[in-house]
C-alpha cells in the first residue's frame, strides 16, 4: 500500500492509497453554476502530475528563448505553471492529519478554494503540505506538495491493477449524458484531447470517420476546425481496442488504461490517438436500447438518453493545453488553429460556430 506522509515529521497525511494514471481532466474547470465539480479521482487512489504544475506562474512574454520547449511548450500561453513537478492528486476524504489554514487560503477564489496557493498544514508539525481545491466549475482535489510530502509507505494498495479484459468487465465508464441530458464534464474533457490528439496525428490530411458513435463525438469540432485547412488524401480513423476486430484505416482511437496510463497497442501501420478508457469503454461497447413502441407508456422515470441532444462542444481549455504540448503543433497548419484561440489569452477556446 501507498502512504503519504510529512517530509518534515513523518505524520502520515493519506489512508493507504493506490497509483492510477492523471486523468485528462485533472485540472478542469467548467461550467459556472455554483459548487465544485466531483472530484477526479475515486477514493483509495492517487495520481502524479509528472510535469510542472499549480502556481506560481509564469508569463509566456518573460520566458528565455527556447525555455518554453525545454519546459514543453510548443506553442504560446498566457503563462504556464512553475509550481513542483510530481504533485499529487487525492480525492479530499483521503487525505489525513492536514487542515486548512485560512490565512494561506488568499482571496483569489470566488465560492471556496481555488488552489492559487498551498493551504494546508500538516496537523502535527505545521508544515504547508498540500493544496486543497473547492472553488465553483473546479474538481474537488487535494494536491500533494512533492516538497514537502513524500511516500512513506510503498506498495500497490487497496486496487489491483486489472488487464484490459478485466477493464472491459469491471470498469463500466461514465455515460456521456447527466441527469438533465447535457454531457457530462468528463467527455468534454476527454473528446478535447483526443481532438487535439488527432489532428496532431493527421499530419494535416481531411479525416474520414466511418464509425457512427465516434463521429458524434469529433466530427462537428473536426469539420469546424481542420476541414478549411486539411489537403491531401483522406485518412481514416477507426476504432482499435480490447474485444473489437482489428480494422483497416490510418489512425486509431484507442483507450488510455485509467491506472497505467498506457494505451492499447496497435499495429504501427496505424498512429494511435489516445480517448480515456471511460469514455472509449462506451463508444466501443454500450449499444442504444432498441425503439420503443408508440404504444409502451414512458416510465416516470426514464433513464437520461445515452447520447446527450445537444452537440458536444470540447473543452477549450483542455484542448489548448493538450495541443500546446505536443510537438505538431508547430507545423503551421495546426498552428493556425491553435491561434484562433488567441483572443481569448490562449486560455480558452471557442469552436465556432
Ligand atoms: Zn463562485
Ligand atoms: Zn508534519
Amino acid at each position: 500500500m501507498t502512504v503519504f506522509g510529512c517530509r518534515a515529521c513523518v505524520t502520515a497525511l493519506t489512508v493507504p492509497v493506490s497509483k492510477v494514471a492523471l486523468p485528462v481532466h485533472a485540472h478542469q474547470k467548467y461550467g459556472n453554476g455554483p459548487g465544485s465539480l466531483d472530484p477526479v479521482l475515486e477514493p483509495g487512489t492517487f495520481a502524479v502530475d509528472p510535469l510542472p504544475s499549480g502556481p506560481p506562474w509564469r508569463r509566456w512574454e518573460e520566458l528565455e528563448p527556447g525555455e518554453a520547449e525545454a519546459l514543453g511548450w510548443y506553442a504560446p500561453r498566457f503563462s504556464i505553471p512553475d509550481g513542483p513537478a510530481g504533485r499529487v492528486l487525492l480525492a479530499p476524504g483521503d487525505v489525513r492529519s492536514a487542515v486548512i489554514d485560512p490565512a494561506l487560503a488568499g482571496d483569489t477564489g470566488c465560492c471556496g478554494l481555488d488552489g492559487s496557493q498551498p493551504n494546508m498544514r500538516c496537523a502535527t508539525c505545521g508544515t504547508p503540505v498540500a493544496t486543497r481545491i473547492d472553488d465553483c466549475g473546479l474538481r474537488n482535489a487535494v494536491w500533494l506538495d512533492p516538497l514537502t510530502s513524500h511516500v512513506i509507505d510503498d506498495g500497490r494498495g487497496p486496487h489491483s491493477i486489472l488487464d484490459w479484459t478485466d477493464l472491459i468487465d469491471q470498469r463500466p465508464g461514465i455515460a456521456p449524458a447527466e441527469p438533465d441530458g447535457a454531457w457530462d464534464p468528463m467527455w468534454v474533457a476527454a473528446a478535447a484531447s483526443a481532438l487535439a490528439h488527432l489532428l496532431a496525428a493527421s499530419g494535416g490530411h481531411p479525416i474520414r470517420i466511418p464509425d457512427q458513435r465516434v463521429a458524434t463525438i469529433l466530427q462537428p469540432t473536426l469539420d469546424r476546425l481542420a476541414a478549411p485547412v486539411s489537403t491531401g488524401p483522406e485518412r481514416t480513423l477507426v476504432l482499435a481496442g480490447p474485444g473489437i476486430p482489428a480494422a483497416g484505416g490510418d489512425l486509431a482511437l484507442v483507450p488510455q488504461h485509467p491506472q497505467t496510463g498506457e494505451l492499447w497497442p496497435v499495429d504501427p501501420s496505424l498512429k494511435p490517438v489516445p480517448l480515456a478508457w471511460d469514455a472509449w469503454r462506451h463508444v466501443a461497447f454500450h449499444r442504444d436500447p432498441k425503439p420503443v413502441g408508440r404504444s409502451a407508456p414512458i416510465p416516470p422515470e426514464a433513464p437520461p438518453p445515452l447520447i446527450p441532444h445537444s452537440r458536444l462542444e470540447p473543452d477549450g481549455r483542455i484542448f489548448l493545453n493538450v495541443l500546446a504540448r505536443l510537438p505538431e503543433v508547430s507545423q503551421p497548419w495546426l498552428r493556425a488553429v491553435y491561434e484562433r484561440g488567441r483572443p481569448y489569452n490562449y486560455s480558452y477556446y471557442i469552436f465556432g460556430p
